[in-house]
């Protein structure tokens, strides 16, 4: 495990390259962990990018960190105001979002049982409707500019059962619908859509695991967790043109896990 869950490991995908030359990406929950990892991996090949998060010093320094191509922006995903704001001042400062990356999230170990009507509300908040809403603000958008490419981050969890963890489940399998219901609606303009499923990555988010955690990881095939970077590569892709005919997909990184 590395000691932060800042970047990542650095690979040779973070040497400077062209793949996402002249893009604006908006990243949310860009203060750290993947969306950080992402920021990094994202100005390396050449984008502009928007972090957005609540964490508003460490948003703020990773952007200074990740030098002028990165700005930082206050943005709760769960509100369709702030959503609406976010947008308005990126198109007004840069002008266009060619990639929107729906990352933010909130992950708690409550089983069925064990979920109050407070932990649910506040699960779907920001994990599904935050997502809904940042579909719905950049889709005109995108249409209008006749190209786009939406990431949608959701997890294993989003792809079976999972124990213990019934709303951030119930959550990811949200994504990975929105996300196959948005492409379809968005495929005919030239905007793709499609979703992220991370097994275990070595972020802050992993500490929720608590006690938990050691026999989390050690139940991973391939034995370890990723590094925020490893998922980044694959968002990079997703992001880029080279992956120009994929859309309302699910695209899974998880060491096995589900294999
Ligand atoms: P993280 O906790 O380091 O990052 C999540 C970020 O989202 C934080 O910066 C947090 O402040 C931000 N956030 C939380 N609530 C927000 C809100 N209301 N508005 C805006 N930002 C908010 O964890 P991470 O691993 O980098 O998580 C990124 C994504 O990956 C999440 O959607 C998570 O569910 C998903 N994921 C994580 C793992 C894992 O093992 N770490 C596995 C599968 C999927």
């Amino acid at each position: 495990m590395s000691d932060n869950g800042n970047a990542g490991a650095m690979t040779s995908s973070t040497a400077t390259n062209d793949r996402l030359a002249g893009k604006v990406a908006v990243i949310t929950g860009g203060s750290r962990g993947q969306g950080a990892a992402e920021a990094e991996l994202f100005v390396a090949a050449g984008a502009t990018v928007v972090i957005t998060d609540v964490l508003d010093d460490e948003g703020k320094a990773t952007a200074e960190r990740l030098g002028d191509a990165v700005s930082y922006l206050h943005h709760d995903v769960s509100s369709s105001q702030e959503w609406a704001d976010v947008v308005a001042s990126v198109v007004e400062t840069h002008g266009r979002i060619d990639v929107l990356v729906n990352n933010a999230g909130i992950f708690q170990i409550a089983a069925l049982e064990a979920t109050s009507d407070d932990d649910w509300d506040r699960m779907i908040s920001i994990n599904q409707t935050g997502v809904f809403y940042g579909l719905r603000e950049v889709s005109p958008l995108m249409r209008a500019q006749g190209s786009g490419s939406i990431i949608n981050i959701s997890s294993i969890a989003g792809l079976s059962g999972t124990a213990k963890a019934f709303a951030y489940s119930a959550t990811k399998w949200a994504v990975r619908g929105m996300t196959k219901g948005a492409a379809r609606d968005l495929a005919a303009s030239g905007v793709r859509v499609n979703s992220v499923h991370p097994g275990i990555i070595d972020t802050p988010m992993f500490e929720e695991f608590g006690e938990a955690g050691g026999a989390v990881e050690a139940s991973i095939p391939n034995g370890r967790l990723a590094e925020a970077s490893e998922v980044g590569t694959l968002v990079l892709y997703l992001a880029s043109d080279e992956s120009s005919y994929c859309t309302g997909q699910e695209f899974v990184i998880d060491g096995g896990w589900t294999a």
